[in-house]
């Protein structure tokens, strides 16, 4: 077990914009640490530097307090965890999760043993004899994880490894995997573009984009104080305007919409805008869940006015969308009498501690 730490890492391919841009990350030692964004925005290669199969353009990697940046893969001590498995398919399951203890040389008794225990740990006890072509998604995805653990490594890495299953097998895997995880502490890099998966998952997320890291936090810090636009419409579902900062004190924001609304938002310490300007781009980001529809065509001052475009039942709530000036709000309402109607103009009323400024 150990931690990994990434210092201004970056790797560019030929002429290309670089594909990892200079980020830096910290992960502790025995932390499940996601890296969480759009298909290309750079978290294979960065998951592959610290596995050693890409050596960075620049910037240093360490485990723990070694300097690992140009250690080779099989020096590394990592357990790698692919979306395609890549297993041995005419092989049994034991001799796949046996593999990486003869490139080891492990004896051959406490192989035995080792695999047993791997295979019991994520409950495929009784399996080792079978062949992998006769195994469902669910249960070779298993067996990739068992070869991953069966060697102890000091770092767990796990590439997209439930994209191949179905949603019911996803979500009973990734609680698996967490599990399993907890129980060993084994400090684990995961890679997933699912956010849905990075939330329920992990101690903390980095989030990136196009090379670039926006934000690394906890689930719910990312999920209630997002830093960037970006990171607000990635994580869940928001509402986020465009405007301009008028003003700030400690306690708020002052920011003029693009339609000449005024908004009185928070100002906290530690405030991603800290950085913007007066008269400068800002955005302001609001949860659907925190928009309250407050009557028919209220016009009060920080109330915000659109007419419903559709409305999406599911179950105990209902999505609102309205259009409002150049672009659209959601608001989640309760199920109930006050469900508005598709062309009806209503007022929003925006939870006024819930508002968040974020950088453009
Ligand atoms: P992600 O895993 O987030 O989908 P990747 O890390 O695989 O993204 O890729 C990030 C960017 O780097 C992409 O634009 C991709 O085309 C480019 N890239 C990845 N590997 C190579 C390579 N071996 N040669 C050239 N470009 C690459
Ligand atoms: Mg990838």
């Amino acid at each position: 077990m150990t931690s990994v730490v990434l210092d201004n890492v970056t790797k560019q391919y030929a002429d290309a914009a670089p594909s990892v841009a200079g980020i830096d990350l910290h992960i502790k030692d025995g932390e499940f640490f996601t890296l969480l964004g759009p298909s290309g925005c750079g978290k294979s290669t960065t998951l592959r530097m610290v596995a050693g199969f890409v050596v960075p353009t620049s910037g240093t990697l360490r485990f723990g307090e070694r300097d690992v940046t140009t250690v080779p893969p099989y020096k590394r001590d990592t357990g790698m965890v692919f979306q395609n498995y890549a297993l041995f398919p005419h092989m049994d399951v034991a001799t796949n999760v046996a593999f990486g203890l003869r490139m080891r040389k492990t004896s051959k008794s406490e192989r035995g043993q080792r695999v047993a225990e791997a295979l019991d740990v994520v409950g495929l006890t009784g399996y080792g004899e079978r062949r992998i072509d006769q195994l469902s998604g669910g249960q070779q995805q298993r067996v990739a994880l068992a070869r991953a653990l069966v060697i102890n490594p000091s770092v767990l890495l796990l590439d997209e490894p439930l994209s191949n299953l179905d949603a019911k097998l996803r979500e009973e895997t990734r609680a698996h995997i967490r599990s399993i995880q907890q129980a060993s502490a084994t400090t684990s890099l995961y890679v997933t573009h699912d956010q849905a998966e990075a939330m329920a998952m992990s101690d903390r997320i980095a989030v990136m984009s196009a090379g670039h890291l926006h934000q690394v936090g906890t689930p719910r810090e990312v999920y209630r104080r997002p830093a960037t636009s970006f990171v607000a419409r990635f994580i869940g579902r928001s509402n986020v305007l465009a405007g301009t900062l008028l003003g700030r004190d400690e306690r708020t924001h002052t920011v003029r919409l693009s339609n000449g609304e005024l908004l009185t938002v928070p100002n906290t310490e530690n405030s991603p805008t800290a950085h913007i300007g007066v008269e400068e781009d800002i955005a302001v980001s609001i949860r659907p869940e925190d928009l309250r529809v407050v009557s028919t065509g209220s016009t009060d001052a920080g109330t915000l006015r659109g007419r419903v475009s559709a409305v999406e039942y599911t179950g105990a709530s209902c999505t609102v969308t309205l259009n409002y000036g150049e672009t659209q709000l959601l608001a989640t309402v309760p199920d109930g009498p006050d469900i508005p109607a598709v062309d009806e103009l209503v007022s929003v009323q925006p939870a006024v501690d819930r508002l968040w400024s974020v950088a453009p």
